[in-house]
């Protein structure tokens, strides 16, 4: 068997270094390459020849021996003593015609493409996330083409074999000694092509469009809920089944309301007067409402109470959460000369038991001090 030299293969000198020997590869494999030569078995054969006399000249130790034995340095029956050092070479071109002995071969696999899923981000504030609702979205997404019904096909003249990858619906890229196989960008990997594409979408069998969409939000969605819509995305390659539509929740900030899960946190302001007499409070729900909260005679700054029930939702559920509701006494500001006069009176009349909590701390204090000395 005749080979063709190395050297000539690449079209280099045999002093050539390793520089120029990778750019004399580089620009032949490119010429060559089977993608770039859909059907072209002399080019395929061209690129094996270039690949494999690569392969050996950029290995100093396989070029040495073929510089020394030539072909024969590489060939088992060639018993020329360098057989057993590269045994695993001496059917190198085995090894190529596995890589490339299926181009064409192979009949086309339709794969079943799903079409992308979307995300849509979708602000709704307390009350809504409370009742839960019907919202009105638009978004781009892609649809079946409705002049081809997703065929891709304009008068349904039907498919023939893709030209780059031959119906294998695959390609592959050498890269050195290695081949990457890849699906080809051409038919997405079908292996079949139209031939008479669909003008409205270019064969695609979907377009793009803006949907608009009726969706459900249910009652107790929270920040970062996440809605799935079975089949509401973009629709896969060749009109193939749509992806999903996810809802991602996020939540707008309430103005009197705080939110944990499914309870309600409100900070009700009280005066003075009412905190310390006793009475009661109006106090808004989430749900709309009110409740008429009873405040006992000497409540405190930041003292809670618990309204069952009246908090949010709880997610596909019948159930509700609680209320719980913080007092904000607050100190009277901007006083008369009359307020200031009755309340020095009133602080004349005060004993030690209308402030406990002062008089603890201060007795406390003074125990520390003494302690000191
Ligand atoms: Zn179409
Ligand atoms: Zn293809």
């Amino acid at each position: 068997m005749s080979k063709k030299d190395y050297y000539d293969v690449l079209g280099v000198s045999r002093d050539s270094d390793a520089s120029s020997l990778k750019s004399a590869y580089r620009k032949l494999a490119m010429k060559y390459h089977p993608d770039k030569n859909p059907g072209d078995s002399n080019a395929e054969k061209k690129f094996k020849e270039v690949s494999e006399a690569y392969e050996i000249l950029s290995n100093s130790e396989k070029r040495q021996a073929y510089d020394q034995y030539g072909h024969d340095a590489f060939n088992q029956a060639g018993g020329s003593g360098f057989s057993d050092g590269f045994s695993g070479f001496g059917n190198f071109s085995d090894i190529f015609e596995d890589f490339f002995g299926d181009i064409g071969g192979r009949q086309s696999r339709q794969r079943e493409q799903r079409g992308q899923d979307l995300k849509y981000e979708i602000d709704i504030d307390l009350r809504e996330a409370y009742t839960g609702l019907k919202k009105e979205i638009s978004f781009d997404t892609l649809i079946r083409c409705d002049v081809c019904s997703g065929s891709g096909s304009e008068k349904g003249n039907g498919l023939k074999n893709c030209g780059v990858c031959g119906g294998s619906g695959r390609t592959r890229a050498s890269q050195g000694f290695f081949t990457v196989e890849r699906t080809c960008s051409a038919c997405g990997g079908a292996g079949q092509v139209i031939t008479d594409p669909c003008t409205t979408c270019n064969g695609e069998g979907r377009r793009r469009k803006n949907r608009k969409l009726e969706v459900n939000i249910p009652a107790g969605v929270e920040e970062g809920s996440r809605i799935r819509l079975s089949g509401e995305g973009a629709v896969g390659p060749n009109g193939s089944s749509p992806g999903d539509l996810y809802l991602f929740i996020s939540m707008v900030p309430h103005e009197i309301f705080e939110r944990e899960a499914t309870e309600i946190f409100c900070n009700v302001p009280i005066s003075i007067v009412n905190a310390s007499l006793g009475g009661s409070v109006d106090v808004p729900t989430v749900s709309g409402g009110k409740v008429k909260v009873k405040i006992p005679a000497g409540s405190q700054n930041g003292d809670q109470f618990k309204l069952t029930g009246k908090g949010m939702p709880t997610l596909r559920s019948t159930s509700f959460g609680d209320m719980i509701i913080s007092l904000n006494v607050e100190v009277p500001r901007n006083l008369s000369d009359n307020q200031k006069r009755l309340l020095k009176e009133f602080d004349e009349e005060s004993s030690q038991k209308n402030n406990p909590e002062s008089s603890g701390f201060f007795s406390k204090v003074k125990d520390f001090w003494d302690g000191l000395t």
